[in-house]
């Protein structure tokens, strides 16, 4: 069954809430292109089936504003997290850490044990593929949009992978198909199509671990559904963290971080902590169940 086979106008409604964005497309390209300017600290790993493991992460942009100060969590491999908590509470920059956009202030960061302070950035990038951030995408053809997710793609895999995010049936009616120029903010297309690309280009790219940031989306009712299927088959059995709008998504999370002040407040599934009646039953009292 599609977990993400909520009806439409309930996610209309339950969208308008948190508007979070992980790291501007800007900053991450600039940082990847940057040569490594963070040291390497190899450490051999400690043995583990968390797939990744927060330990007592803190971490502040600014040296006298603590924003994060001691961050816990760890994650079984094919788990959903899903990560809420309103605007300003750290979630955008939960995933930055993880992605070694920045390094912590104290504490480890480990995948499959090993801490990641130990990894390249390109190391890392091979575990990690973010969806439904469209701001990812670069003037430049679809196919060489596609094929960013993983270079050595053929075309064929890369044919492949636009059918299984639905992509290929737009990319089919455009003139020039998959060759046709995205220009910059790929604005010549729609934001569904932009949101199937970034799907398709996941598929390419094959990560352990996806990232999306279920941020607020305008798309027709066709495109959604699209949409929704892509990202289930994109998720099966993966493990993912999502920041999470939606309320299909955090009712099936394997796990729910709720976050405030740069801390995980809370956690647990969507029935305990509704039951539980704190912080998240506040949120989702407050976000969740308006009726619009
Ligand atoms: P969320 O994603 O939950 O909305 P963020 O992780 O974006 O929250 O932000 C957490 C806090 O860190 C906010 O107070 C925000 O203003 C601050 N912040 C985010 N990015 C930066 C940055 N690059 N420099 C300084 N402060 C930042």
């Amino acid at each position: 069954t599609n977990q993400f086979s909520q009806p439409i106008t309930q996610i209309a409604n339950l969208t308008n809430t948190i508007q979070a964005t992980v790291a501007s497309a800007e900053r991450i390209f600039q940082v990847l292109d940057e040569p490594e300017m963070t040291e390497l600290t190899p450490v051999a790993p400690i043995p583990t089936d968390d797939i990744v493991t927060f330990e007592h992460v803190a971490f502040s942009y600014q040296p006298d504003q603590p924003l994060m100060t001691d961050y816990s969590m760890s994650v079984k491999p094919g788990q959903m997290i899903a990560i809420v908590g309103p605007t300003g509470a750290g979630k955008s920059t939960m995933i930055n850490l993880l992605e070694r956009f920045y390094d912590t202030t104290s504490g480890v960061i480990r995948l499959r044990g090993a801490d990641t302070r130990g990894m390249t950035r390109e190391d890392l990038r091979q575990h990690f593929a973010m969806v439904l951030q469209e701001t990812w995408l670069f003037e430049g053809s679809i196919m060489d949009n596609l094929r960013y997710g993983r270079l050595e793609a053929t075309d064929d895999d890369v044919i492949t992978a636009a059918k299984m995010a639905h992509a290929d049936e737009f990319i089919r009616t455009l003139p020039e198909g998959d060759d046709t120029i995205l220009n910059q903010d790929a604005t010549n297309i729609s934001q569904g199509q932009r949101q199937l690309l970034t799907i398709a280009r996941a598929f390419i790219a094959n990560p352990e671990i996806l990232i999306l940031d279920e941020a607020t989306s305008s798309v027709d009712t066709r495109t959604e559904r699209m949409i929704q299927d892509a990202m289930a088959k994109l998720l099966a059995g993966r493990t993912s963290f999502v920041v999470a709008h939606r309320l299909s998504t955090i009712r099936y999370a394997d796990q729910i971080l709720v976050m405030e002040n740069g801390n995980i407040v809370e956690r647990g599934r969507h029935d305990d902590l509704l039951a539980a009646g704190g912080e998240y039953a506040k949120l989702y009292n407050s976000q969740f169940t308006k009726v619009g």
